[in-house]
């Protein structure tokens, strides 16, 4: 959920570490990127170390610019975490306890059944008058001040999973306050079908949609949609990118293998959890990149086992029972060789699916064939399916690449059959 405002903000990063080039500042990227999809101005970002002076001065600056100073750092228990003290007494307020953001500290400690020292206490000491943002993944709360100018500090935490967390859970809300319209988005991800197709499918509605609009943007082998539309609230804004996906549905639905899902091994180790379904890979060309993919995913056990990296011609007839005849006759890179590997993996793992690619990575060519063709066959104990590629890239990486996305894709719409 995001909204446009006329307010500007201005971020102040807080760490020597920042400054020594110990760490990137990651959480300056991210508050960026949200605040400019709010539409929420930023004009300057300053990072200071744990210093009170400078970190004073960069304050006075940043009130003569903005309206809403975001400060990350500086929040934790140690004497070093500065920033809230600092801040605090700059914007004219003082320290007070906050009960319930001193009830939770007291909490965690015991729950971790660890004691607590005094100086834990001093994270729920907050400027008189804030508003407290939680905090979900730590201890130090976050908070928002106002001075007699009107002025704002918003004070987050450093850690960046504490402060994204409490970024989405509280930030947004409250900065919602300056902003007069909602612009949100979805994410429609396709597999096995090349951009041109899409764009050409649905052009009118590209060209013509300005609300929601849909727009294609590039991922690295892949045909992504985002769906964005901007609204009074969030409900419309909803409902208008439903009914636009909608009809995205009904052009290129069996492409589409999901909204907001990620990646296509997310959704097929979803789907074959779902289903109760299992696969096993042999793979030449993409040598384990589809077994690696699906076992990116936490959870993949459940839906696959075994996967074979059979790259020389003799691996193929060993592990998988590959006839010496097939390649003789047909070669390696070849559609029977691919059913033949796809049935070997299948008996010997005992999946429901057995996926099978071999295929010429390049750049060179190999027994006479370019670089980019490539076989897949997905054998399912009766049905045998295959899909020749011809894959107009001659860099390895991406041979390999669009090959593990197609064949992902195949298991997908038999997984989805089932
Ligand atoms: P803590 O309670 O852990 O002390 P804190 O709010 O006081 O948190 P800091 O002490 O300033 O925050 O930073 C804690 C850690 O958070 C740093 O060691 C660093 O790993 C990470 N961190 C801080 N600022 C940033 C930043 N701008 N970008 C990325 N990581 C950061
Ligand atoms: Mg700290």
């Amino acid at each position: 959920m995001e909204k446009t405002s006329k307010k500007s903000a201005e971020l102040i990063s807080i760490g020597t570490e920042l400054l020594l080039g110990n760490i990137l500042n990651t959480n300056a990227k991210y508050i960026s990127e949200k605040l400019s999809q709010m539409g929420i101005d930023v004009y300057y970002q300053t990072t200071v170390g744990d210093n009170p002076d400078r970190l004073e001065r960069a304050l006075e600056l940043a009130k003569s610019r903005a309206d809403i100073i975001i400060t990350t750092g500086g929040l934790g228990p140690t004497y070093d975490d500065l920033s809230k003290e600092t801040i605090a007494r700059n914007f004219g307020r003082k320290l007070v306890m906050h009960e319930p953001s001193r009830a939770r500290i007291e909490g965690f400690f015991k729950k971790i059944k660890r004691e607590m020292t005094p100086n834990n206490l001093k994270q729920a000491l907050m400027p008189e008058g804030s508003v407290i943002f939680e905090n979900k993944m730590g201890t130090a709360p976050g908070c928002a001040v106002e001075d007699d100018n009107g002025k704002i500090a918003i004070m987050l935490p450093g850690p960046p999973r504490e402060m994204t967390t409490m970024f989405e859970n509280s930030v947004v809300d409250y900065l919602s306050q300056f902003c007069d319209s909602i612009i949100a988005s979805k994410t429609i991800y396709t597999a096995g079908i090349g951009e041109s197709t899409l764009e050409d499918r649905l052009y009118d509605m590209m060209t013509t949609s300005t609300n929601p609009t849909i727009a294609p943007y590039a991922k690295e082998g892949e045909c992504i949609l985002r769906v964005t539309a901007k609204c009074k609230t969030k409900e419309e804004a909803e409902r208008l990118i439903d009914e636009a996906i909608e009809k995205v549905r009904e052009r290129v639905g069996d492409y589409i293998y999901g909204v907001d899902v990620g990646t296509i091994e997310n959704a097929i180790v979803k789907l074959l959890k779902e289903k109760g379904l299992r696969a096993a890979f042999a793979e030449s060309c993409t040598g384990g990149l589809i077994a690696k993919r699906i076992t990116d995913i936490p959870g993949a056990s459940d839906v696959f086992g075994m996967g074979v990296v059979a790259y020389s011609n003799e691996a193929k007839m060993k592990l998988l029972g590959v006839d010496e005849a097939i390649i003789k006759e047909h070669g390696a890179v070849s559609e029977e060789c691919a059913i033949s590997m796809a049935k070997g993996i299948y008996e010997a793992s005992g999946a429901d699916f057995g996926l099978a690619v071999t295929g010429v990575a390049g750049p060179g060519q190999s027994e006479q064939k370019p670089a980019g063709l490539v076989y897949i066959a997905l054998y399912d104990g009766t049905e045998v399916k295959t899909r020749k590629l011809n894959i107009s890239y001659t860099v390895r990486e991406m041979v390999r690449l669009i090959t593990a996305n197609y064949a992902l894709d195949m298991l997908r719409r038999a997984a989805q059959m089932r």
